[in-house]
């Protein structure tokens, strides 16, 4: 897996369309999906998913015997990465609104970013929004959620919402659906011209007589066996020995 970006080997660039918080299931999807659609995205993350606890992962939708989580994780680092998503590993402390409506994101390491969407999928951490008055935030138990909208968007214009930290029920598949969703939500809000996000074969659209629409692409046999033969390739590495890490143990546990 490639490491994302730490302080002393690169900085953040200072102005960018995306920056996601958080670099669990949610957040690397929302990354994969805004950064395919063209728009810069940064994803800042540190400390570990929640998912790198699980024992094995079962009901993953795609894996009939299920996978252990932190390979899932590693694969979906890869690909965001594959599809430009850039990410570096930091610790967001700040969010605040600027005089022309975009947002400054600051963290523990000295960055100051402005982006125009901002994307929080940090469970379970939300005192970077404090600054913001018209969040809304919820608190159940011990636990406090970002109150958003059904897409994702909160009280702050450009400041959206996926996974656990919005709410979303806890398991996998939900929290990287939600990412998917909330990061459509920001593409449509932008002005990406986009329609799907969808590779189909050649003559799909233009066989009709039709342009291949924004976001979509049209590739011949011949292209479309690389890929598949590719994709073999690149999925057989990464089943071919067990994966190094164990799960790791909630941390109470490890205090006995
Ligand atoms: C023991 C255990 C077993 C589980 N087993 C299953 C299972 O079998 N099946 C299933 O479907 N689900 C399972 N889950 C649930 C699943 O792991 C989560 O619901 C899902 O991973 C949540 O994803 P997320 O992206 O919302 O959050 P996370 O994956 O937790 O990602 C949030 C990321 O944001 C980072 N972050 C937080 N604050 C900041 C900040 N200020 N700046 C930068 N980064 C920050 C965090 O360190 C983390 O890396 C399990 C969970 C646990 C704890």
């Amino acid at each position: 897996m490639t490491e994302s970006k730490s302080s002393s080997e690169s900085s953040v660039p200072e102005t960018i369309d995306v920056c996601i918080v958080g670099g669990g299931p949610a957040g690397l999807t929302a990354g994969i999906f805004t950064a395919r659609a063209g728009l810069e995205t940064v994803l800042l993350n540190t400390g570990e998913p929640i998912l790198e606890r699980n024992a094995h992962l079962e009901n993953y939708p795609g894996f009939p015997a299920g996978v252990n989580a932190r390979l899932l994780l590693d694969m979906m680092t890869d690909q965001a990465d594959r599809n430009g998503c850039e990410r570096y590993e930091r610790l967001v402390t700040r969010v605040a609104e600027t005089e022309d409506d975009r947002l400054l994101v600051e963290t523990e390491e000295g960055d100051v970013v402005t982006a125009t969407y901002v994307v929080c999928t940090s469970w379970a951490d939300t005192v970077y929004l404090q600054d913001l008055e018209n969040v809304g935030l919820i608190s159940r138990g011990s636990k406090t959620y970002i109150d958003v909208e059904d897409d994702g968007s909160t009280g702050v214009g450009g400041l959206y919402a996926a996974g656990r930290i919005a709410g979303e029920p806890h398991q996998t598949i939900v929290a990287a659906g939600d990412g998917a969703r909330v990061a459509l939500t920001v593409i449509h809000d932008s002005d990406v011209p986009f329609y799907h996000d969808w590779v189909v074969p050649e003559s799909y659209f233009t066989g009709r007589g039709r342009e291949v629409p924004p976001g979509c692409e049209e590739i011949d046999n011949g292209e479309r066996q690389r890929r598949e033969a590719e994709s073999m390739d690149v999925m057989q590495s990464y089943f071919e020995n067990a994966h190094p890490d164990e799960p790791t143990q909630h941390p109470s546990v490890e205090e006995e």
